[in-house]
């Protein structure tokens, strides 16, 4: 403990700091330093969240605070106890400034912190949206109106799920705790555990006659629309924007989760997409393969023409430079296609077509004799059982 940091400086406020100043340089470390506000570095964030919470603690207590500026840290270390480090939180009180920093009063999660958190206001879930574009939209993006269900406090009970007139009731059950305890015979004896109320899941509250509109949940869905738009280059399962605000409504007055836009991109009948690269494959009649000319290639582009070598193999690669899939960061900047060749051999020719290619056999090795001039004898075909 030797290496922890004073309060007045973990705060930045001078040692002579009223009530009002040590508040205000918390509530603005508080926001800073909030694990939410920090998705890059949580747990550092974590860290001074809860070393400045500490501080808070101990400073806004004027009692503690005077123990402290008599004592410093040997106050609270070795005192009762003695566990050695962790700082125990649970006899403050963080929840007016945290409502009203955040709209929600428990921060470490869990809820078991506090008993209070269970009827405190809650942040809504987020709402993962699934939107299918087609290959060209992923590729080149694309704006959309796109329809969600949205659950909406209910117009007729105000969100109470209560029928007007009528008024939701403390549950019988748990008394309003939302909590009963059980006991059980087992062979260790009786055990005594607490569960969530059935009758109300938790609540505290039944009610007796539900709202016909919402039939008791509270809530109605409608349909709204949003404006997304998905950028270039974005893939299958890729995440397109978030509608801040949007998602699932809170509980007791917290605020709504979030709206995840997340893509799901139709294949392409002849385009496969890797990362920013398109692959295809494109047959190569024959004689182009072998004389070497223009054949052409389908790209997102449109048709484009390339001149391929004379004598160009089967499964040749070739690579047509910045005719990929724009990247995300900078849509100039672009993945290549890559074209395998395949060499087509031709199925149904004229007599002249025919005759012209057996000239040209005899003209470049007459492989059409190859055994007989090679006295190589025949395999003979068997019809039938081998
Ligand atoms: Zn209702
Ligand atoms: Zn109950």
């Amino acid at each position: 403990m030797a290496d922890k940091r004073d309060y007045y400086e973990v705060l930045g406020v001078p040692k002579n700091a009223s009530d009002d100043e040590i508040k205000k340089a918390y509530r603005s470390l508080a926001k800073k330093y909030h694990p939410d506000m920090n998705p890059d570095n949580p747990e550092e964030a974590e860290k001074k969240f809860k070393e400045a919470s500490e501080a808070y603690g101990v400073l806004s207590d004027a009692e503690k605070r005077r123990q402290y500026d008599q004592f410093g840290h040997a106050a609270f270390d070795a005192g009762a106890g003695g566990a050695g480090g962790a700082y125990d939180f649970s006899g403050m009180d963080f929840s007016d400034i945290f409502s009203d920093l955040f709209g929600f009063g428990d921060i470490f999660g869990g809820g078991s912190r506090r008993g209070a958190s269970r009827n405190g206001p809650m942040r809504g879930a987020d709402k993962v949206v699934d939107v299918r574009l087609t290959f060209e939209e992923a590729v080149f993006g694309v704006e959309k109106e796109i329809e969600v269900d949205s659950k909406e406090e209910c117009k007729t009970c105000k969100g109470s799920g209560a029928k007007p007139g009528t008024s939701p009731e403390t549950c019988p059950n748990c008394r309003g705790k939302g909590q009963v305890r059980v006991t059980t015979n087992s062979i260790f004896g009786q055990i005594t555990s607490v569960q969530t109320c059935r009758e109300c899941n938790g609540r505290g509250k039944v009610i007796r006659d539900k709202c016909p509109d919402c039939r008791g949940t509270g809530y109605t869905t409608i349909k709204k629309r949003y404006a997304v738009k998905f950028p270039a280059g974005i893939d299958n399962n890729g995440l397109a924007c978030k509608i801040p605000g949007k998602g699932e409504p809170g509980q007791n007055g917290g605020p709504r989760g979030d709206i995840l836009v997340r893509t799901l991109v139709a294949k392409h009948p002849i385009f496969q997409r890797q990362e920013y690269d398109i692959y295809s494959t494109v047959s190569l009649p024959f004689s182009v393969a072998t004389l070497g000319g223009d054949v052409l290639i389908d790209t997102v582009d449109g048709q484009v023409a390339y001149e391929v070598k004379a004598g160009t193999q089967t499964d040749t690669v070739v690579r047509l430079k910045g005719k990929g899939v724009p990247t995300l960061r900078d849509k100039e900047k672009r993945g290549d296609h890559f074209v395998k060749f395949v060499v087509k051999v031709p199925e149904k020719l004229s007599a002249e077509a025919k005759e012209t290619l057996r000239k040209f056999d005899s003209l470049s090795g007459d492989y059409l004799n190859a055994a007989k001039n090679a006295g190589v004898p025949k395999e003979k075909k068997k019809k039938g059982w081998f």
